[in-house]
């Protein structure tokens, strides 16, 4: 919209952050112009917007380091260099990665049964599903899958759960009526395959140290992620609590660097889509008037812009 040219690089092997990797399922309520919206629709919807000017958008591209000579700084990746005149850090918690299963049965079957991130219910049409973990995401798509899934199969460690009780009770509900089987104090014990797929689990009673089979053609951790903030701190940025402090242009006190988002904090910093939207607009600008001196940091407005089509009224 401001004339720049501009690239996304990101870890994950998909754009939308946390909503895409973490509650793509859920709804929003407070994300201005949608009474409601699934995580992933909003990310579909940002994503067609962004691509409206045809920037790219480079995916599983983790950045390992930053560099910086005659004025260009350079995001460096294990693959590729993305050279630039300024960056906004919109990193969030860090570049995440789902936690693995701890046994090493399950290490081989990674991308081939075992499924670390689960983007699209539809994939698991007719499977027979074992979701393993406790916590909001296992039950929640030991829910969403009811009716998808040819069935589920919930293992988690103990009987106590870090997941929303109503979810809770709604997967309970399901068990008792045999629509999905719930394994408390259970954890896996060996992955049993034919013809190089999965076709059940042994787990074993953590209690009686017991074993029993389940069918399985997928698995599905939800262990919760790791995240690590990388690089970010050998930037020469002021870090709080593992978040960059920044002041009310979004600067981060280097030069030709701005933060917005979830990485961002000052004095009552909300972590909210909202917030990181107009961070993303203030930084950008700022980034827009220090690359370009004569264009002004104030945008105008979209819709007197000649780029959309449209004159100053
Ligand atoms: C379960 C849940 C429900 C939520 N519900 C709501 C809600 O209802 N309303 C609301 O407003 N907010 C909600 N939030 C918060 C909201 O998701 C965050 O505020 C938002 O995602 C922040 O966006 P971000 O772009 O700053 O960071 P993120 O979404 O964390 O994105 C950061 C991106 O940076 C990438 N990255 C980080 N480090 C690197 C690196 N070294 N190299 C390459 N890429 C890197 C990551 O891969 C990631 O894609 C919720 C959060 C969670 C977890």
């Amino acid at each position: 919209m401001r004339g720049a040219s501009a690239q996304i690089v990101d870890a994950l092997p998909q754009p939308g952050g946390q909503l895409a990797a973490l509650y793509p399922e859920k709804f929003i309520f407070d994300v201005a112009g949608f009474p409601k919206v699934l995580a992933k629709d909003l990310v579909e919807a940002l994503a067609a917007q962004a691509g409206q000017f045809g920037q790219p958008i480079h995916c599983g591209q983790r950045v390992v380091a930053l560099e910086e000579a005659d004025g260009l700084l350079t995001l460096v990746t294990p693959t590729d260099r993305f050279p630039s005149r300024a960056i906004i850090v919109a990193a969030g918690i860090g570049a995440f990665s789902p936690r693995q299963l701890p046994q090493p049965c399950a290490a081989p079957w990674y991308g081939r049964g075992i499924d670390p991130l689960v983007l699209e219910p539809q994939a698991y049409a007719g499977k027979h599903v074992v979701i393993i973990g406790g916590g909001d995401s296992a039950f929640d798509w030991a829910h969403q899958l009811q009716g998808i899934a040819a069935s589920i199969a919930l293992v988690h460690r103990t009987d106590r759960f870090r997941a929303h009780q109503a979810t809770v009770d709604q997967v309970m509900a399901a068990a008792a009526e045999g629509r999905a089987a719930v394994h408390t104090f259970h954890e896996l014990a060996e992955v049993h395959a034919e013809d190089e797929r999965i076709v059940a689990l042994e787990l074993k009673d953590t209690k009686t140290k017991t074993t029993r089979r389940v069918r399985c053609d997928v698995v599905l951790p939800m262990l919760g992620f790791v995240s690590d903030l990388g690089p970010l701190g050998d930037w020469g940025l002021t870090l709080e609590k593992d978040e960059i402090v920044v002041d009310q242009t979004m600067a981060t006190g280097r030069p030709g660097l701005w933060a917005a988002g979830d990485i961002t904090t000052y004095p009552g910093k909300l972590k909210l889509i909202a917030t990181g939207f107009a961070e993303a607009s203030m930084a950008v600008n700022q980034a827009v008037h220090w690359i370009y001196p004569d264009k002004k940091v104030n945008p105008g407005h979209s819709s007197n812009l000649a780029v959309f089509g449209q004159k100053d009224d």
